[in-house]
């Protein structure tokens, strides 16, 4: 049964820029300017705890575990004050400029991003994935999803099936025969996870070479802010 956890947010937050997250992510390697980690997913940090300013020295990448020293409120018991979090953001992007890909791991492909996803809709995120290659991905919604990762020959069958099949009729309450996504099964996929407010830290490692998605499904009525951020890493040696 969905039972809806969260309102929409409502932050007053105004989204970085594509490009400018971009240019971060790249700058920074998409890895944290705190501990360095690889393959890790990671979020955009404001430094100062003003989400609105996203001027470039506001705003550092850090991994979830990072991010949870940086930001106690009023910076009470947080690890890491200002100050040393933009010392680690300036060090850590002065590093990424010049170090080779040997010293420093660069993902292949990378992704971060906050989208809202309406009811009884789906994103897609393709990937190119060569065999051995790691897909490492975060995801943090508003409200549940289903997630799949699936060939893309997978997903086309999919979507045949059955596109715009949306019932909408608006049955708050509880039905004892809760499982009408049954209807339409989600697509045969390698890797699924049903019912997800927070899915942090995944790898999938592709079996073999092909194009992937990552696919994101809101089976409810309501819409659901996400924030996907993934990266697509070398194969390990
Ligand atoms: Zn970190």
């Amino acid at each position: 049964m969905v039972e809806r956890r969260y309102p929409l947010s409502l932050k007053p937050r105004r989204h970085i820029p594509v490009k400018v997250k971009d240019r971060l992510m790249v700058a920074n390697r998409h890895a944290c300017c705190i501990c360095n980690q690889p393959r890790q997913p990671v979020e955009k940090h404001h430094i100062n705890g003003d989400p609105a300013d996203n001027a470039w020295n506001n705003l550092a990448v850090v991994c979830r575990n990072c991010h949870g020293l940086v930001t106690q409120r009023g910076n009470l018991g947080a690890q890491y004050s200002e100050g040393e979090v933009l010392l680690f953001k300036l060090q850590w992007e002065e590093r990424c400029k010049t170090a080779s890909v040997d010293e420093i791991e660069s993902p292949l492909e990378e992704l971060s991003e906050t989208i809202v996803i309406r009811g009884g809709k789906h994103e897609e995120y393709p990937f190119d994935i060569k065999r051995g290659q790691e897909l490492v991905f975060a995801i943090e919604a508003n409200d549940e999803l289903d997630l799949v990762i699936c060939l893309e020959e997978d997903i086309e069958e999919w979507l045949d099936a059955g596109d715009d099949e949306e019932e909408s009729d608006e049955d708050d309450f509880e039905d004892e025969d809760d499982d009408e996504d049954d209807e339409r099964p989600l697509p045969e996929g390698l890797w699924q996870k049903t019912g997800v407010i927070e899915c942090s830290d995944r790898s999938f490692i592709a079996p073999k070479t092909g194009s992937y998605i990552l696919l994101l499904v809101n089976w409810d009525d309501d819409p659901t802010e996400v924030t996907v951020d993934a990266a697509v890493w070398r194969a390990r040696k």
